[in-house]
């Protein structure tokens, strides 16, 4: 039997490094396929930007391909059922696609697809695309697995495919698929367009990355901006880790220890990337509930309804008139463009979770629809990160009031976003910090003590903590909280990046 290949394009709108499309290649007829799923459009992270990103990468992709014999459909409806009813218009017998470390949906959906391709006797094929190892036993050597990974050499390029002759409807608009127009501004979506983004950062746009990075002011262009782009898949994990090494080995020969550094710095993340996706990977429960059990029904958000004043200090931080110039500057930037500096997410999300008080169910979906660059396993690691409910990582509250003097000290990027501030006009504060904090502290540092805490913060190390990190089990061994006590420690936050832990 002639074997007929349907490559399903998801978080991989590219031509380069593509296992599915190389592997059809060598079939007797292939078409390509993305689905524009109901049930992303209907889940509480979705936002139009998202689509429209999509919709935008995939124009030139569909350009590209077609050039080269391959139809790329793109039609909208549930996977299953457009998988189904394409099988009458094209008797696919292979589906590839690359694994997808995906939101709760797309795991039931996966589930859903498998159990039929079975039933339809299709055999789908998934290959992995970044760092994450699917059924993983052990965190232990995950680190060389990356590695190993990463350095393989990239799938090379099809010169084409033997094409089914399957007609290619237009690309459907916004407004089409019942989606709001959006009026972020996007980066170009294309997968050009990502490589010139990352050429341009590794060329020398990455020589201040670890002076930039902290601050709002610097970090807009002083940081990679791939995130989207890694998201969507316009690149692939490996291409940016391999032309990253390059470019710090040229930069070396040519004695530019400055480019080499900040991109070592750079680096270093894109381990990050896999490792917090690995954390869904392996538990995709954490999507919804904590990592650590102990701080089950903490807060609000995570139980009972939400009683109206926690409604009040929600709506408060999520239109940016918290009282805070610094969270409200960084809110209103963040809305206005799709995008923010890792630092000010973390203050962003700190700032609800210990300040508000608000569980990171509440506010969590609110940002994955403000980030372009929304990325599950990376988005809910950290939300629960910064909120302390790993049960393993350090606890970090961040003070708007130093995040300012250390990254806006002239009040640049305040003035800029929230134009009110100092006037009569401005927001009073939504909470009292001193009391805020002291509540938040004793709370946390409270639980954090007790022996089954201590017992769970051990497993939850075990099965997702970084060997890195080499940290100590906390068994028989009581973390003390630091010396310093009410608001001095809360405003002096830990300005250590133990990401791993
Ligand atoms: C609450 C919260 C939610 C976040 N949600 C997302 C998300 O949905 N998608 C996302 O891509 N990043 C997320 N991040 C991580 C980080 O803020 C962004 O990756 C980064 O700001 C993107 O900008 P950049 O590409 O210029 O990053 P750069 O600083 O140039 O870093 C290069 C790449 O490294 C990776 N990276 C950098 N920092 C981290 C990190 N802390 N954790 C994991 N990977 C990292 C990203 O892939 C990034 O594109 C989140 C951080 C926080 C605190």
């Amino acid at each position: 039997m002639p074997a007929h290949a349907l490559v399903w394009f998801k978080r991989d709108l590219r031509l380069a490094d593509h296992a599915p499309l190389a592997a059809a290649a060598a079939s007797d007829m292939a078409a390509g396929l993305f689905v524009i799923e109901p049930e992303w459009l209907a889940s509480a992270e979705f936002d139009p930007q998202h689509l429209e990103f999509t919709l935008a990468a995939l124009a030139p992709l569909r350009e590209a391909l077609a050039a080269r014999g391959l139809p790329l459909l793109v039609r909208s409806g549930s996977a299953l059922q457009v998988l189904m009813q394409l099988r009458s218009e094209f008797a696919y017998t292979h589906l590839f696609s690359h694994e997808e470390t995906g939101p709760g949906w797309s795991y039931t959906r996966d589930l859903a697809v498998a159990a039929w391709c079975r039933q339809a006797g299709v055999a789908w094929q998934e290959w992995p695309q970044t760092g994450v190892v699917r059924r993983l036993r052990s965190r232990s050597g995950w680190s060389d697995q990356w590695l190993k990974r990463m350095d393989a050499a990239p799938v090379p390029a099809a010169a084409g495919w033997p094409g089914a002759r399957l007609p290619m409807a237009a690309l459907p608009t916004l407004q089409e698929m019942g989606v709001p127009p959006q009026p972020r501004p996007l980066p170009a979506a294309s997968e050009a367009a990502a490589n010139r983004v990352l050429a341009g950062f590794l060329a020398g746009g990455g020589r201040g990355y670890r002076r930039a990075l902290s601050s709002p002011l610097t970090a807009e262009q002083g940081c990679s901006r791939l995130s989207a782009y890694l998201a969507f898949g316009q690149l692939s994990m490996r291409q940016v880790h391999q032309a990253s090494e390059l470019a710090i080995a040229r930069a070396r020969d040519a004695g530019d220890t400055d480019l080499a550094y900040g991109l070592r710095g750079f680096t270093s993340r894109l381990r990050w990337h896999c490792h917090f996706m690995q954390k869904l990977e392996d538990e995709p429960a954490i999507e919804f509930r904590n990592f650590a059990r102990a701080t089950d029904g903490l807060r609000p958000g995570d139980g009972p309804p939400v009683d109206a004043a926690a409604q009040d200090r929600l709506s408060a931080w999520c239109e940016g008139c918290t009282g805070y110039p610094m969270v409200d500057a960084c809110m209103r930037s963040l809305r206005a463009s799709g995008w923010l500096n890792f630092r000010m997410r973390a203050m962003l999300v700190s700032f609800a979770s210990y300040h508000l008080w608000l569980h990171w169910r509440l506010t969590g979906p609110f940002l994955a629809r403000q980030f372009l660059d929304f990325e599950p396993g990376i988005h809910w690691s950290q939300m629960q990160m910064q909120s302390g409910t790993t049960g393993i990582n350090t606890l970090r509250i961040y003070s708007p009031a130093r995040q300012a003097a250390e990254h806006d000290s002239e009040g640049r990027f305040v003035r800029r976003w929230v134009p009110e501030f100092g006037t009569a006009a401005y927001a009073a504060p939504v909470v009292d910090e001193r009391s805020a904090l002291k509540h938040a502290k004793d709370t946390m540092y409270g639980l954090r003590q007790t022996p089954e805490a201590r017992a769970e913060a051990d497993a939850v190390q075990a099965r997702h903590g970084s060997r890195k990190a080499g940290l100590p089990s906390t068994a028989g061994k009581p973390r003390q909280p630091r010396k310093r006590t009410g608001l001095q420690a809360a405003a002096k936050d830990s300005l250590q990046l133990d990401l791993f832990t």
